[in-house]
């Protein structure tokens, strides 16, 4: 990687180039699977000897997938693309060209959620789908091919609804990039944001015009915050908050709006990943990636309109108002499975102990599938299949005030 340092590595003039990237590996920090070892411009066989070469009058090159990415962030900001978890809200246009970008920049784990499927018109526009594919599960298609393109990513499918996602899911993410195809679903994608404390990233696109929107709870705007609460009925019907009404197989789409928009999209999520931590603790970004987007870019390629509208929290908000369905964050609890003796009143005891209530006061409720099912104190967590990483939700209600907790058994 000439363009970020020189390294020294002392091996015998007998090792073979299979070793010395070993050891070149190991000294930079980087996976061997993705780099390769060049002399004079060529890839150099693993099995061929150090004396081989002439080293002397031109240098080995450690070629690494990512060397390019390195010189504007480091090892550290790749690291944290590559730990991170992206939960991708639709599978249509944008999640293709999403889940392209996010792959290329090195985010290692993607959950794709769509349970509509491939129509043929929608080969012209996403990247992963041919028309072999027809009729089959859109999130399914896209987590598959872009496993076999990309084969370091994994990626998962969620087929049903969004609104169905487990709550485990959810909590695994680091940031929501979403590309929905309408209001009521982004509504609810605001409030798991808002809840759960998870950046998100709003886009959408209408023909030339497109649009982006960063939300990084809990303090800033949230993607509803720019509605007055009258409008909500009109606009729950809509794509996009900034559609007129349309009918669905009449919205023109283009494929450079869209891959304008996604790319927005994700360079602000590798911001968010990079950073968002970072930003909750000491409330800065850090400078190698940027602060990300504040207020609404419009973007109109038709002519050439680039706009930045400023949007404030706004106190009436459906979502993350005083009386929104997500008014306060969520706490999550981590309980240690360990120290429950495979009882439930057990679990129940540490719940209420952490939300400082009494066990009489909580209830807590597991996900099978669809289902939501209360959790019956003594009884056995093994036997209803409760282990390590399932996460419960608490709840608290005594009439007027109402709390919840999600619970994460480690
Ligand atoms: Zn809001």
């Amino acid at each position: 990687m000439p363009s970020v340092r020189d390294i020294e590595l002392n091996v015998p003039a007998t090792a073979t180039i299979g070793r010395v990237k070993k050891k070149a590996c190991e000294r930079l920090g980087v996976e061997p699977e993705l780099t390769s070892i060049l002399h004079d411009g060529r890839v150099v066989d693993g099995n061929l000897r150090v004396n081989k070469l002439r080293l002397q009058q031109k240098p080995l090159i450690v070629d690494y997938l990512w060397a390019r990415h390195l010189i504007l962030w480091g090892q550290d900001g790749q690291k944290r693309l590559k730990e991170a978890s992206v939960l991708i809200a639709g599978a249509g246009a944008i999640g293709n060209e999403v889940a392209k970008n996010l792959a290329m920049l090195g985010v290692r784990r993607l959950l794709v959620v769509d349970n509509d499927v491939v129509e043929l018109s929608n080969t012209s526009r996403m990247i992963f789908f041919e028309r072999r594919n027809q009729g089959s599960n859109k999130a399914e298609v896209l987590a598959r091919n872009i496993t076999s393109k990309f084969p370091y990513v994994e990626a998962l499918a969620w087929t049903g609804a969004l609104e169905h996602l487990p709550l485990k899911h959810v909590l695994n993410a680091d940031v929501i990039v979403c590309g929905l195809d309408n209001v009521l679903s982004r509504i609810y994608l605001a409030q798991i944001a808002r809840r759960y404390s998870i950046p998100m990233v709003d886009g959408g696109i209408v023909g030339y015009q497109g649009r982006v929107q960063v939300y990084a709870p809990p303090d800033a705007p949230c993607p509803l915050c720019a509605f007055p609460s009258a409008d909500y009925g009109r606009i729950a019907g809509l794509r996009n908050p900034c559609d007129g009404p349309a009918e669905e197989t009449k919205v023109p789409s283009l494929p450079t709006t869209i891959s304008l928009v996604s790319s927005i999209q994700c360079q602000e999520a590798a911001k968010l990943v990079m950073g968002y931590r970072g930003y909750l603790k000491t409330g800065t970004w850090p400078k190698e990636t940027g602060e990300p987007l504040k207020g609404v870019l419009m973007v109109d390629l038709r002519y050439n309109r680039y706009s930045l509208i400023e949007v404030k929290r706004n106190k009436n908000c459906i979502v993350c108002g005083d009386h929104g369905v997500a008014q306060s964050p969520v706490p999550i609890l981590t309980i240690p499975i360990s120290q429950l003796r495979d009882s439930t009143s057990h679990l129940y005891e540490a719940v209420a102990k952490e939300m400082k209530l009494t066990v009489q006061e909580i209830m807590l409720f597991s996900q099978k599938g669809n289902r939501t099912v209360k959790v019956e104190k003594e009884q056995s967590l093994r036997r209803l299949g409760l282990g390590m990483r399932n996460i419960l939700t608490a709840v608290a209600h005594d009439g007027s005030d109402y709390r919840e907790a999600a619970v994460r058994l480690s």
